[in-house]
């Protein structure tokens, strides 16, 4: 058996980087944590953990981190991730996307790092003509989110072209849920995600659920959305991060979702099944930025890593959510 190297994990901190760090963990890979904890504090990443507080735009830091602890391979979930800000504010998406991951990636290739899982999303793709969507379709971005993360995803093509390591590109699709032992969930300081408000508003930690737009051209007017629970998503980056060890000449474009489609609406409805009773919508305008559906195909996922979805389910994905949400509520985290 080959020896497990540290994992340098970028964004640790954060929703999706924490539950990653239990994944490897669990699965026997010894791990690193770089956060600059724009987002996150800290807390969710285990004690014996090493945990680095600082930017992987701080080039020396990076060099030094990637040397002293031995990285042997790269989880990048570091940076800016909401669709709306990133319209308001393209600037700040370039600059913690796309320029600091070249400068990460510049470190990585100079330590000769050999592998590299990249955060991508469905937001490359747009607003696709064509449902559910395949890795080769177009990639043309309609916010400044999806384009600085398909810059990144074309850094990585050009870069591993010519030098020494293979990169996964997961493309996500809407990730939500929490991690069913409670270990994790998201504690962002900026949430505008709408399962997380929605539990909150079942909670009431707000009064209602705001609807951004029921005009849309889809089954029931609002927004469809391919939702995968996070310990899925965690999984899946164990099984790529595998994977490219196992072919070290691939790379791996790959979708992760369910490929399922479900609309605000439905969300929602599942969402007055968990907690039995109704919890109040207000239905407002569209959010600039978002386009009408997203459906991953996760026939390459499926096909390519050792992976199978174990958390499937709306009413699983709130449900965890919402134990989460009550863990927060209680005051166990601060
Ligand atoms: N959404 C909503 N109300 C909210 C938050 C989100 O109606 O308070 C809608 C949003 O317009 C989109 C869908 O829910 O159609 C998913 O949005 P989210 O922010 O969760 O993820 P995104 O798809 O933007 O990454």
């Amino acid at each position: 058996m080959t020896t497990k190297l540290p994992v340098l994990i970028t964004g640790g901190g954060g929703y999706i980087g924490s539950h990653a760090v239990l994944a490897l963990l669990d699965a026997g890979w010894p791990v690193v944590v770089l956060d600059d904890e724009s987002n996150s504090t800290g807390v969710l990443v285990p004690r014996d953990v090493p945990y680095i507080k600082g930017s992987i735009a701080d080039r020396p830091l990076v060099a030094s981190l990637l040397r002293d602890h031995g990285i042997g391979a790269i989880l990048h979930f570091a940076g800016s991730m909401l669709v709306a800000e990133s319209v308001t504010d393209p600037l700040k998406y370039y600059r913690n996307n796309t320029a600091a991951t070249l400068i990460l990636l510049e470190e990585a290739v100079a330590a000769g790092i050999p592998h590299i899982v990249f955060s991508s999303t469905a937001a490359i793709y747009g607003a696709p003509d064509r449902l559910p969507i395949e890795e080769g379709d177009p990639k043309l971005p309609i916010n400044p989110y999806g384009v600085s993360k398909w810059m990144t995803e074309q850094m990585l093509a050009d870069a591993a072209r010519v030098h020494d390591f293979n990169y996964a590109a997961l493309r996500y699709f809407n990730v939500a849920g929490a991690d069913p032992d409670l270990r994790a969930g998201q504690i962002g300081k900026t949430s505008t995600h709408i399962v997380k408000i929605a539990t909150e508003a079942a909670l009431g930690k707000r009064p209602h659920v705001d609807v951004f737009g029921t005009d849309y051209p889809t089954p029931d007017g609002s927004c469809v959305r391919d939702y995968i629970h996070v310990s899925d998503l965690a999984a899946a980056h164990v099984a790529a991060l595998e994977k490219l060890i196992e072919r070290p000449h691939e790379n791996l474009l790959l979708n992760c979702g369910y490929g399922k489609g479900l609309s605000v609406t439905q969300v929602l409805d599942a969402l007055d099944v968990v907690v039995q009773r109704k919890v109040p919508r207000v239905i407002g305008p569209r959010r600039p930025g978002d386009p009408p559906q997203l459906v991953a195909s996760n026939r390459a996922l499926v096909e390519t890593l050792d992976w199978t979805p174990a958390h499937a389910d709306i009413h699983q994905i709130i449900s965890d959510a919402l134990a989460w949400e009550r863990k927060l509520a209680d005051g166990i985290l601060t």
